[in-house]
């Protein structure tokens, strides 16, 4: 580490206490960005990283609502404007009861770069709740979604800020928000996307992240002549973007092994085929039930509970070609990134956001391994929200081909991005530099040309 890195390290963490995702968020862009501020002196005389640092705008309220037993409960809520230099703010909601300020705001950090890559003009944000919609009602998540919106409304718009969904909120979750803003407002416009299909939503938006991680595990295949035909493959997650992973790497020939939740995985080693595919998304999408119940309707698959007082999680213990981690931050530590490489991983396609540990980043990038860091790879959900806002301007809707063919365009274009910048600033294959540089630029550049604001 650098001295530059090193006193500027220093300074986040003084000035962000207790919020260890946004320290290592921070501390991975700017370990990638020396080279380039070397180079551009003006970015370190407008002080462009210290201000890309600082969220434009904090938003912090009550939630209150009443449980299905009369009982007040209150949650907190929160947004983060990150970053509006290249558009209005974008990125999701999450509900988990995990969810902190500095967890947000790493999500909010990380969105920024994403976006930026995306070629779309969106800038960065995030925002959520420590609500935890498991075992809720129907009826509760809606009082809650009413209340969260009964604050939020009055801070987006479709010019200003347009969240979407992360996890724990999905289009039951959108729905709720939706039409609460819209009695307020009494306006229907497109100031959310992951919308249903009747009422503004976009084809392709449900499957975009996964769809897209594995159209971008496929690109960097193709650097090496090779295809995700034949490979076998560790998804971790079974919700949204584990799902339409799994869906995605079927359709191209590979072979899936493991999905988890929170309470542990499933391990089959014959394979996830469709109709097991089927079974999963009934089982997480309509009846919110537990990944375990696989393994009691598929006898051949084994399940593993979590171990919580474990050094490693065995999910990414199994022989493989590929992992698709698809579920949360620091999911794969540096135990984990050794067992993924001694057993065969080559390709690494983030589909979860930052979900591996620094050590375990550095161990994949030693090793010179295909590792698509979750910035580029999961690009795909942002970029089709992108769209979504897009066809809401034109109140039109283009058809399924149309945005996946898009989507495809823009995660080629990402990878390009990726390996074209890695090779100009001298790491070439370094997906993670070639993702927070090229990222970086577009934003460092329009916050030159739009003075110190
Ligand atoms: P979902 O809520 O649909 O699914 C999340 C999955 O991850 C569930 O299987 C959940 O299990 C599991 N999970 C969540 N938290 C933990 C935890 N602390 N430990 C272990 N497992 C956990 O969310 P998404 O699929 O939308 O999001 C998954 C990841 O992808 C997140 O990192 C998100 O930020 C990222 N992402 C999502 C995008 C999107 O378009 N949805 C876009 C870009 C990134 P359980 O049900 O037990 O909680």
């Amino acid at each position: 580490m650098s001295e530059y890195v090193k006193s500027l390290m220093t300074e986040v963490k003084a000035k962000n206490p207790s919020q260890p995702e946004f320290h290592q968020a921070v501390e991975e862009v700017v370990e990638s960005l020396e080279s380039v501020l070397d180079k551009h002196p003006e970015y370190r005389a407008a002080k462009i990283l210290e201000r890309i640092i600082e969220p434009e705008r904090v938003i912090m309220f009550r939630v209150p609502w009443v449980n299905d037993q009369g009982e007040v409960q209150v949650n907190r809520g929160f947004r983060i404007e990150m970053n509006s230099a290249i558009g209005p703010y974008k990125g999701g909601l999450r509900f988990h009861p995990s969810v902190n300020l500095g967890i947000l705001k790493f999500l909010a950090f990380e969105q920024v770069f994403k976006n930026s890559l995306t070629t779309l003009p969106m800038g960065g944000g995030k925002g959520g709740s420590d609500f935890d919609p498991k075992g809720k009602s129907d009826a509760e998540v809606m009082r809650f979604c009413q209340s969260f919106m009964s604050e939020l409304f009055r801070h987006i718009g479709p010019n200003t800020d347009v969240p979407a969904g992360d996890i724990g909120v999905g289009g039951r979750e959108i729905g709720f928000l939706f039409g609460q803003y819209k009695k307020l407002r009494n306006e229907f416009s497109g100031i959310l996307t992951g919308k249903g299909l009747n009422w503004g939503g976009s084809l392709i938006r449900p499957e975009a992240t996964g769809y897209g991680a594995v159209y971008f595990a496929a690109e960097m295949l193709a650097t090496r002549n090779d295809s995700l035909e034949g490979k076998t493959c560790l998804v971790s997650g079974s919700g949204n973007v584990a799902q339409y992973t799994v869906e995605k790497l079927l359709d191209l020939g590979a072979k899936v092994t493991t999905l988890s939740d929170s309470s542990g995985y499933i391990y089959d080693e014959e394979g996830i085929d469709r109709e097991k595919l089927a079974f999963v998304m009934e089982l997480k999408n309509v009846r919110r039930g537990r990944i375990k119940e696989y393994a009691e309707k598929y006898l051949n698959a084994v399940y593993t509970p979590v171990d919580a007082s474990s050094d490693h999680n065995s999910l990414w213990d199994h022989k493989a070609d590929c992992a698709f981690p698809s579920a949360t931050q620091n999911e794969i530590n540096e135990k984990d990134a050794q067992n993924l490489l001694n057993n065969g991983v080559f390709v690494i396609s983030e589909g979860a956001n930052m979900p591996t540990t620094l050590e375990g980043v550095n161990l994949f990038l030693d090793k010179g391994i295909l590792y698509g860091p979750a910035k580029a790879a999961n690009a795909g959900g942002v970029a089709v929200s992108g769209l979504e806002m897009a066809q809401n301007s034109m109140r039109y809707g283009w058809t399924r081909e149309e945005v996946d063919n898009r989507l495809q365009l823009i995660m080629k274009s990402i990878h390009t991005t990726c390996v074209t910048t890695a090779e100009k600033y001298g790491t070439p294959g370094n997906y993670v530099n070639g993702a927070n540089i090229g990222g970086f630029i577009k934003v460092a550049d329009s916050m030159l040309d739009q003075g110190i604001v």
